[in-house]
């Protein structure tokens, strides 16, 4: 299953297992039912790999342990790969903490840590640069106020399970072995809710719209993110509560364009404006600036604007603004204007230093063809 020798050494095991559940983790396969199926196959298989004790039981006897009855005529339980404990190591250090991580988190266990929680906000360039306050709600299980978390009735309590004496589990001796497995009546809680709260339905938590008031610095980017500690899922049976992570998204801004802590901005002139200078106008986040153009300014020259820029996160000095021209040839011209035009350019034409780009272009052409 996992592809490696049977001498294989353990970390060449967690090696193997690491790359095969990256490939077939079910969020990474939501289409593909296959995929779920084996990536449970794959956990298995490293579950009893991973344990000493698993492991010699399976190079004795070989696979099959874990499904019916094996070659030696007795039945192995390897109990719910989800409340592994190699299992949630692994997934802590391959999906870190982040955005759910293992799949399996938070449905095992007690006393266990709540999920971390992400909320995409998407922002404007403006907001960006200016820092801003907004309200947002999230929405998130919460101990249930009804019954404090219990699951039970208020006035009730919950009962010790009378399958498994409270403890969780079954265990039964067969063979050599003593084999334990989760008891199917509690779930492997150990008690059970007789009369289950009915504002939770015996769940102990709810779904919660939680307001909160999240601050963005001036100068945050696409793609940073701000961690809210302890704003996450509620943590399960005492364990302490995840956290709140608001992954930053810029909108595309209709004019600007952002580099880093620069802004970019293409500003199309006349003709007439490049050719005998002109002072424009130029938007910036900040408002208007006068922008001088001289005269006999070319397509793409950029004139830089200190200062209108971004804010650098945690300081108070700002990037600049990067004003591109562009030079727009007029169109739909009126048949005066042609004619205007057409003497303009013949009076062009006689004057070589009018168009020194186009005469020194000429001349290398002329070179080149050996005139
Ligand atoms: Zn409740
Ligand atoms: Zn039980």
């Amino acid at each position: 299953m996992l592809g490696v020798a049977r001498s294989a050494a353990p970390d060449e095991i967690k090696k193997a297992f690491r790359k095969l559940a990256v490939q077939y983790h079910p969020d990474r396969n939501k289409t593909d039912p296959e995929a779920e199926e084996k990536f449970k196959e794959l956990a298995e298989a490293y579950d009893v790999l991973s344990d000493a004790e698993k492991r010699a039981a399976y190079d004795r006897f070989g696979h099959g342990l874990g499904k019916g009855p094996g070659p030696g005529g007795f039945e192995f339980d390897f109990g719910s790969f989800t409340s592994s404990n190699a299992f949630a190591d692994i997934f802590g250090d391959l999906f870190g903490d982040l955005f759910g991580g293992s799949p399996f988190r938070g449905r095992s266990g007690r006393g266990q840590r709540g999920s971390d929680l992400r909320y995409d906000m998407e922002i404007t360039l403006e907001e960006a640069a200016a820092g801003m306050e907004r309200e947002i709600e999230v929405p998130r299980h919460e101990t249930c106020e009804t019954c404090r978390g219990s699951g039970a009735k208020p006035g009730t309590s919950p009962a010790v399970c009378g399958h498994c004496g409270g403890t969780g589990q079954l265990r039964m001796q067969q063979g050599f072995f003593t084999i334990a497995r989760a008891c199917a009546a509690c779930g492997g809680r150990g008690r059970t809710i007789p009369n289950p709260c009915p504002s939770c339905k015996g769940s102990g938590v709810e779904v919660k719209r939680r307001k909160l008031k999240v601050t963005l610095p001036a100068g945050i980017d696409t793609g940073q993110r701000l961690k809210l500690q302890g704003q996450g899922e509620t943590g399960a049976g005492g364990g302490r509560p995840g956290d709140l992570y608001i992954v930053v998204d810029i909108a595309p801004h209709p004019i600007f364009a952002r580099q880093g802590e620069d802004i970019v901005l293409d500003m199309p002139i006349s003709f007439g404006q490049a050719a005998l200078g002109a002072t424009v106008e130029a938007p910036t986040l900040y408002g208007k600036e006068k922008l001088k153009i001289p005269p006999g300014t070319q397509s793409g020259a950029v004139f830089r604007l200190r200062g209108k820029g971004i804010q650098r996160l945690g300081t108070l000095s700002k990037g600049d603004q990067h004003v591109r021209i562009h030079i727009e040839v007029p169109t739909n011209l009126t048949g005066e204007q042609k004619e205007l035009i057409e003497k303009f350019d013949a009076l062009c034409r006689q004057q070589k230093d009018t168009l020194p780009e186009q005469a020194s272009f000429f001349e290398k052409v002329k070179q080149f063809f050996g005139g």
